[in-house]
């Protein structure tokens, strides 16, 4: 529905790191068997969802390439950030911050995505929220932090530049 081709024109396509067997582990893979009436958005390269176990929160998104590939280039990474960060203006509209998560603690490791949920400290994985590397968006503010385990200092940017 919403047409994102024209977001990252200068992106260079390449195959670095893309090994795209996934088939090590033996099991199929969750995010490429992924139930199409699962699906919230779907765009040009990249599929977004509700996640299967919320965890506590009242909102938590998870956005995949709709390749099986382990890695992305740094052009592909920054779509999807801008992606997700896009949805979840409107997905967590009904909280003042919520956050992206590097995948430290990804149950699916050979499929590049990324999560999002609210901050409620609520949740059941509050404290692994705490300790996990993670951009936080402030949906009044309209800015971009982030966040590391081990310091509470964040750099502020403004994701409109
Ligand atoms: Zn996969």
């Amino acid at each position: 529905m919403t047409n994102c081709s024209g977001l990252v024109r200068n992106e260079q396509m390449s195959a670095t790191g893309n090994n795209s067997e996934g088939t090590t582990s033996g099991k199929p893979c969750p995010l490429c068997n992924i139930s199409p009436v699962e699906i919230l958005t779907e765009f040009e390269r990249w599929k977004l969802v509700r996640t299967k176990t919320m965890k506590g929160h009242k909102e938590r998104l998870m956005l995949f390439h709709k390749e099986h590939v382990r890695t992305l280039d740094e052009g592909s990474i920054g779509e999807a950030y801008l992606l997700l960060m896009q949805a979840g203006a409107k997905f967590f509209s009904y909280t003042n911050k919520w956050a992206i998560f590097e995948p430290v603690y990804a149950t699916v490791p050979d499929h590049w995505h990324r999560v999002a949920s609210d901050l409620d400290e609520q949740a059941q994985d509050y404290g692994q929220i705490l300790k996990t590397p993670r951009m936080i968006i402030d949906n009044h503010q309209g800015t971009v932090s982030r966040a590391y385990p081990n310091s509470q200092t964040s750099l502020q940017s403004n994701p409109a530049q």
